[in-house]
């Protein structure tokens, strides 16, 4: 028994590779995969892009300092960054593409864009 149509459940037969019962399902099934990624990025995207503009905002010309309560009151999301930099003093920068933030002291943050480290 090759198991079931892992779009419509449908029991399948011959080969046991098989996944699908037919072309129609095997689209379907593709599709909804694809529309489930694109809007899983694009919504990632979303905050990235807006943690981006919020750090931006606050040091357009590449280096500010905010406080925690700031960021949060625009609706900066803390669980989304692009990446991290550690440096040798153990201070990581929190990036969201070219800006960063770093928890400085009691609540307060350093804003940088890239290559602007601040010591
Ligand atoms: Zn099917």
């Amino acid at each position: 028994m090759a198991g079931n149509c892992l779009e419509c459940g449908v029991e399948l037969f011959g080969r046991k590779d098989k996944k699908y019962c037919s072309d129609h399902c095997r689209n379907t099934h593709h599709n909804r995969q694809n529309s489930y990624e694109t809007n899983y990025i694009r919504k990632v995207n979303g905050i990235l892009r807006k943690n981006r503009r919020i750090l931006e905002s606050i040091a357009p010309k590449g280096k500010g300092k905010t406080k925690k309560e700031n960021l949060q009151k625009a609706g900066f999301d803390f669980a989304y960054y692009t990446n991290t930099y550690t440096t040798k003093e153990n201070k990581t920068y929190y990036y969201c593409y070219d800006y960063a933030y770093l928890d400085i002291d009691k609540g307060w943050y350093a804003i940088v864009k890239k290559k602007e480290w601040v010591d």
